[in-house]
């Protein structure tokens, strides 16, 4: 898939957060290796510590679909829902998103690409979670 493309299917998973208390919506696409995509967005619950992040979300869903194993990129947007057609700073993933990806990189013995964008798709930051998430916790 189009790196234009995999934005896109963050953008659409991005109108389906559910995210009614900070109003910080993100969403997330997944690729695996033969150009699957599964996606995600935050979940907020009014108990807030059960919430869960759209990287989160669309790992779980890529975990079904194709296995993290076969992850090979993650594609990134948000920002508040008013935002409107403001420039905003690419939302990067927060600190346990990492580890989550660093996971799936652990699993396939690869590096994975990750590209982080506002709420349009726009500001695209190009980094890996190698160098996210340097000395990454594993068992
Ligand atoms: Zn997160």
């Amino acid at each position: 898939m189009s790196g234009d493309a995999l934005v896109k299917a963050a953008l659409a998973a991005r109108d389906r957060a559910h995210a009614p208390y900070s109003r910080f919506h993100v969403g997330c696409a997944v690729e695996s290796l033969n150009g699957e995509v599964a996606v995600g967005a935050n979940m907020e619950n009014a108990c807030y510590r059960l919430g869960i992040c759209a990287e989160q979300s669309a790992l779980a869903a890529a975990q079904q679909a194709f296995g993290l194993e076969n992850v090979a990129r993650l594609v990134v947007v948000g920002g508040f829902a008013d935002a409107g057609e403001d420039i905003g700073e690419a939302v990067m993933p927060c600190g346990g998103c990492r580890q989550a990806i660093a996971e799936a990189a652990q699993l396939s013995g690869r590096n994975i690409t990750v590209t982080c964008h506002d709420h349009r798709g726009r500001n695209a930051v190009s980094t890996d979670i190698a160098s996210l998430l340097p000395a990454a916790f594993s068992l």
